[in-house]
């Protein structure tokens, strides 16, 4: 891809009416039992899994489409310096009313990653994405981004969602038809993305793919648990970037 190409996709890479349902959505973000329940039961899960092979105390983390700040604020409690970044004006603005009430230090930003990553290359020790790239025109061009955010030897985590037949009863008829958790709309199967694809995409950035994991709804608990083998609905991808 030329310098040319790369530059014109930079300022296009947002879909404005997937930002616009955000915007939407934002003042219900930290309620557990609202629209963003599968967000919230997910959450414990992820953060588990992000500090476990980041270790993210001390260190300088950057969460791409943090919306409300459910992930950006678990890693902070873990002791990380956090920037969030997000597209959406109401989403940001939920987040930084929830930090300051939470005591917790943040900063958040209105900037695309790719934007982000002109203005500071190699400055962050772990770089999360989690279930941003199936709402973007683009996902390569985030995860170019995302490359070029992290340190050499620093971290990436991404999550999204399989495109299967699984994912689509799951994650579209039953998370917003039958259990009605999420509005009508959320989710276009078409934009789910295949691990495959994903790690593809990462590769051709440069970077290393660490583990793919399963995270896997039990309706009997009602919670969401890692499972290394089972990666037909959510999953999230652990990349590293090389040393120099
Ligand atoms: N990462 C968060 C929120 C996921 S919802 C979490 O997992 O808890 C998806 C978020 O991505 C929304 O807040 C939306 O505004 C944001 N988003 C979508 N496209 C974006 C883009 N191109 N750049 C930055 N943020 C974007």
């Amino acid at each position: 891809m030329t310098e040319i190409q790369f530059s014109s996709t930079r300022s296009a890479n947002v879909d404005s009416s997937e930002i616009a349902k955000f915007e939407r959505m934002a003042n219900r973000w930290w309620d557990p039992h609202g629209d963003f329940k599968p967000l919230h039961q997910m959450n414990p899960v992820r953060a588990n899994y992000i500090d476990l092979r980041a270790q993210v105390a001390e260190k300088k983390l950057l969460d791409v489409g943090c919306g409300g700040g459910l992930l950006s604020e678990a890693m902070a409690s873990r002791g990380a310096f956090v920037t969030g970044i997000d597209m959406g004006e109401a989403p940001l603005e939920v987040a930084r009313m929830h930090a300051e009430a939470s005591a917790l230090s943040i900063d958040y930003r209105k900037i695309t990653a790719e934007q982000l990553a002109a203005e500071m290359p190699g400055q962050f020790d772990v770089v999360t994405c989690l279930e941003m790239l199936e709402h973007v025109p683009d996902p390569a061009g985030v995860i170019e981004a995302c490359t070029t955010l992290v340190k050499p030897g620093g971290h990436v985590f991404f999550s999204t969602l399989n495109r299967t037949p699984k994912a689509y009863v799951m994650a579209v008829l039953g998370a917003e038809y039958v259990l009605r958790w999420l509005p009508k709309g959320t989710h276009d199967y078409r934009k789910f993305i295949r691990p495959s694809e994903l790690a593809a995409w990462s590769r051709q950035a440069g970077l290393l793919v660490r583990d793919i994991t399963g995270i896997v709804y039990n309706p009997l608990t009602q919670t969401f648990k890692t499972v290394s083998g089972d990666v037909d609905v959510n999953y999230i991808m652990h990349l590293q970037k090389p040393e120099i």
